[in-house]
């Protein structure tokens, strides 16, 4: 393996297409994920069309053989839920299949796309339904302490999916294999095993090519079942030392309990969250009715916006420790740099968005952050 480029240099082509890639991007995702799901939001409760839904979802329930109350429920947060997956598609199909393709980063074929929009609704209405359905009994039940039960459950349930979602979701989207190449499977469970990170299990190919040219890797589990997962993508652009770096960067968030941390700090901000959410929702509302579902998402939503900035702060810094992992493990600042330089152009990634931009919406330093950072540890 490893023809590849090495060490890798910017690509000027890549570069200005990425520029015009990330804001294009960028604006299509904050128009769906924000403007056009609140609008919906407002629209649809304020409107009174969502009332009209509850009706029509126990109108339906009339004609089911099982005439209960939750399931009439359930029939109006599916209806809901659905409107609202329906009106974000279209830009969500622009965003995720128009733009990767016009920039060449996607093979995927119209019905394999429509295919995995599928799968992603039914996951959402498994885990949605019974979750909104729960918070609605909750609060018609313990007016008191609904938030506190709730924010137990949420919490519960984030810890196990945090833990089996590559088992169970991972699988459902993409083709699984383990790493051809031994070699590179003994030199990753290596590192891992002189890193304090003993018994992978397994070292997992992603077949993701056939979705995305996008690179990716990750490490999951807990115990004996513990795997490394790199897509194919990654395997097959990235010369041996950069997929080492990218690898141990995965690495130092396992080793620095970054899974547990964040479900610990998403775990304990629910509890707020409900109980504010609670309050102001019942001086307007009451959780008898299923119809005030929009404005329960509002106030969330709201809420939420205060507390995200911080979460994304806090994940820039966890990020920013992962890579220190990974240079310090590796000790080849080299392969780091070229590693976040090929990985920038083949994602047509925003070297240097705006401060505020970082700020704002950033899960990750900037690329330009994290290759000078790298490129000064060379000259420690
Ligand atoms: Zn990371």
């Amino acid at each position: 393996m490893s023809e590849v480029e090495y060490p890798y240099r910017f690509d000027k082509k890549k570069r200005k297409k990425a520029r015009l890639y990330s804001k294009q991007k960028f604006y299509t995702g904050f128009v769906q994920g924000t403007i056009l799901t609140l609008t919906a939001l407002i629209i649809l409760y304020f409107s009174g069309l969502s009332e009209i839904m509850e009706i029509l979802a126990f109108d339906l329930l009339s004609y089911l053989p099982l005439n209960n109350y939750w399931i009439g429920g359930a029939i109006f947060v599916l209806i809901f839920t659905a409107v609202i997956y329906l009106i974000g598609l279209p830009v969500s199909y622009y965003s995720g299949f128009i733009l990767e393709h016009r920039y060449g980063l996607s093979n995927q074929s119209k019905g394999d796309w429509v295919k995995d929009h599928v799968k992603e609704f039914i996951i959402m209405q498994l885990l949605g339904i019974p979750l909104i359905l729960g918070i609605f009994y909750l609060g018609q039940n313990y007016t008191e302490l609904w938030w506190l039960y709730a924010g137990i459950i949420y919490f519960v349930i984030l810890g196990v999916l945090s833990n089996t979602s590559h088992l169970i979701f991972l699988p459902l989207f993409y083709e699984l294999n383990e790493v051809e190449d031994e070699e590179l499977s003994r030199r990753l469970t290596e590192i891992a095993e002189s890193n304090g990170v003993d018994e992978v299990e397994k070292v997992m190919e992603v077949k993701a090519g056939e979705k995305t040219k996008k690179a990716n890797a990750g490490f999951a589990g807990m115990g004996k079942t513990k795997r490394i997962f790199l897509f194919d993508t990654l395997l097959e652009n990235f010369h041996e030392k950069e997929i080492e770096t990218v690898v141990a960067h995965e690495m130092g968030h396992y080793v620095n309990k970054d899974i547990v941390r964040f479900i610990l700090i998403q775990g304990l901000l629910v509890f707020p969250m409900f109980y504010l959410t609670g309050m102001i929702f019942n001086t307007f509302e009451s959780f008898e009715n299923f119809y005030a579902l929009p404005l329960f998402m509002l106030i969330i939503y709201g809420l939420y916006s205060f507390v995200d900035p911080l979460i994304l702060a806090y994940s820039r810094s966890r990020e920013r420790k992962a890579d220190d992992f990974a240079l310090s493990v590796i000790d080849d600042p080299k392969a780091a740099v070229s590693a976040f330089k090929r990985l920038s152009d083949i994602d047509l990634a925003e070297l240097n968005p705006s401060r505020a931009i970082e700020l704002l919406f950033y899960s990750h330093p900037s690329p330009i952050r994290r290759i000078i950072k790298a490129e000064r540890y060379e000259h420690e």
